[in-house]
């Protein structure tokens, strides 16, 4: 990136570049995420920085608004794959999830650009999938009482899990069971 891309995207606010640079206002020795909404510095003002430790090695404080010590450098091939490790880990544990990928420091929308730049999908398509599988696995490998299994696949209530396998699958959990794990198969 050039330094009048950098600050482009500064004048613009855009989340797309948080982690990736941060911007420095030699006036008042504070740094930014680019997409900070304090009021934007004069350009000659302005100084950028690859990462928050050269920042602050430069003299610099993070913003108290946009928190950049919060966000490191990370490059997004990691951003992506630290990502997919939160839905492998915690899938079925939502409040859990949800706390972890707050915890990355980016907006919603730039996760998602990310994952799918990586992985083809969705996060969201993703965690279905994850969903999903498990549901399907413990159908067929287990006894366990649809309910639980509904739990442990990550769901609230048994009639979001069955709208879940309806629409994935066209069919219902408890039919899915008889078919696949016993070679029931029947109309209902
Ligand atoms: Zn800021």
């Amino acid at each position: 990136m050039t330094e009048e891309q950098k600050w482009q995207a500064v004048l613009k606010h855009d989340d797309r570049y948080d982690g990736l640079f941060f911007v420095g206002v030699k006036s008042t020795k504070i740094f930014c995420r680019p997409s900070c909404k304090s009021k934007r510095p004069l350009r000659k003002n302005v100084l950028f920085f690859e990462n928050g430790k050269q920042a602050e090695q430069a003299g610099y404080r993070p913003c108290k608004r946009c928190r950049p010590d919060l966000l490191e450098y990370q490059p997004i091939k990691e951003i992506a794959e630290k990502i997919k490790f939160l839905f492998d880990t915690h899938f079925t544990q939502q409040k859990e999830l949800a706390k972890k990928i707050g915890q990355v420091g980016l907006n919603y929308h730039r996760i998602v650009n990310i994952f799918k730049k990586y992985y083809g999908l969705t996060p969201k398509k993703y965690y279905d999938n994850l969903r999903l599988e498990e549901a399907k696995k413990k159908l067929t490998t287990t006894n366990d009482a649809i309910i639980d299994i509904a739990h442990g696949a990550g769901f609230q209530s048994l009639s979001v899990f069955y709208a879940f396998f309806r629409k994935n699958i066209n069919s219902s959990p408890s039919k899915y069971r008889k078919e696949k794990k016993y070679g029931i198969y029947s109309n209902d």
